[in-house]
């Protein structure tokens, strides 16, 4: 059996006819940059993520520029954010000559610890960028309160968790004051190419990310601040309208695919919880945080383990034709890129566990429940 760690394929095959149909339209229309295919995607994901405006972008990383650019991140200004991550969350805030302050993660969500933020906040702290990584909220509860007593904004990188939901309430990318999405195709809502969006509830803010998606011109040729090409094509827009209607059922398919896995390694006598010192090798994924009862809506667009043996697992796993991924193997602070911030490694024990220990596992929608089985037996084989 061949389970790949994500098949677009299978679900292109649900949807094909819609597609083409809109593509030709899209070819047909010869309207290719922003115009009307991506206001009436905006408009969508106005209504189904509850925020107040809705801004398509090229990608998730220029979102996250875009974003640091609205708020007028100036150079030698600090944005705190966590060191495990995907490259754009830190890339960003260099690129704009600011300065990356890393904070370690909550060792059971994987997202950052806001109990770290406090103390490595400067005169020079401009943001708190949180990442909702794998598809779950981070805490946001104290982060926003913290920003508030401090003055900060807060820039959320949403690219991996569109749909997902703050303890069962509000949409992640619509908390802080500019949430950053990506439509890269491995997301849970992905184009044909590049794509992003930044949401936010500040019709100001609103306006500066419509300027600067088009090098800060407005009117045309008249330019009171520097943007750049950060424009969303029609054929991305045509794509995702057709999609976002299926994008909760494949969220939640995703859900029902962690639920599996979590059970059978529970089952399996694999599975370990958080704080546990006996119990199995694998340390599964969980949508709570420590002191809170109510869960996250977690969307999985990644389920990622914590296993001993970490690498000579994933070989046995690429044996047997499982897809596997590290997400991911190097936090910001060890980064070559980094080294002039003289990070201290031991302010941040649970990242570096985590870039030693974490393992993806395919957790896409059309995944099924033999291929999880398969998954589950294989990984037992190799810690009997
Ligand atoms: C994918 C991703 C991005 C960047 O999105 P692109 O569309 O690939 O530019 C940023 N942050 C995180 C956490 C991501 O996973």
């Amino acid at each position: 059996m061949n389970v790949p760690l994500l098949d677009l394929k299978a679900q292109y095959a649900t949807i094909k006819t819609e597609i083409e149909k809109t593509l030709l339209q899209v070819a047909d229309s010869q309207y290719f940059i922003l115009g009307p295919e991506v206001e009436e995607l905006e408009r969508s994901l106005v209504s189904y993520l509850n925020c107040g405006y809705a801004i398509g972008l090229s990608s998730g990383t220029d979102a996250l520029l875009a974003a640091l650019m609205a708020i007028d991140l100036r150079p030698g200004e600090e944005v705190i954010l966590p060191t495990y991550s995907f490259f754009s969350t830190a890339g960003v805030v260099s690129r704009l000559s600011g300065v990356p302050v890393f904070v370690d993660i909550d060792p059971v969500t994987f997202n950052l610890d806001p109990a770290a933020i406090e103390r490595k906040i400067t005169k020079r702290t401009k943001a708190i960028l949180p990442v909702h990584l794998f598809g779950q909220s981070a805490e946001m509860d104290p982060v926003m309160a913290i920003a508030r007593s401090h003055g900060l904004k807060v820039i959320e990188d949403a690219a991996q968790a569109i749909g997902a939901r703050y303890r069962g309430g509000a949409c992640v990318g619509t908390i802080g004051d500019i949430g950053c999405f990506s439509f890269f195709p491995s997301k849970n809502l992905g184009c044909f190419g590049d794509g992003g969006l930044a949401t936010t509830k500040d019709p100001a803010l609103a306006e500066r990310l419509r300027r600067l998606r088009v090098h800060g011109s407005h009117p045309k040729y008249y330019h009171k601040i520097v943007g750049g090409n950060f424009r969303l094509d029609a054929l991305q827009a045509a794509v995702l309208r057709v999609k976002l209607p299926y994008l909760e059922t494949w969220s939640e398919k995703r859900r029902q695919n962690a639920d599996a896995y979590s059970a059978r390694f529970q089952e399996a006598g694999l599975a370990r919880h958080d704080g546990e010192l006996d119990g199995g090798p694998v340390l599964i994924p969980k949508a709570v945080y420590r002191d809170c009862s109510l869960p996250n809506y977690h969307i999985y667009n990644q389920y990622v383990i914590r296993v001993p043996d970490r690498d000579k697992l994933c070989k046995h796993l690429d044996r047997f034709g499982i897809g596997n991924a590290v997400y991911y193997p190097v936090p910001f602070h060890r980064q070559e890129c980094f080294a002039y911030l003289n990070a201290n490694d031991s302010d941040y024990p649970y990242s570096n566990v985590a870039a030693e220990t974490s393992l993806a596992l395919p957790i896409y929608a059309e995944l099924s429940t033999d291929q999880i089985d398969f998954v589950v037996r294989t990984i037992k084989e190799f810690y009997r």
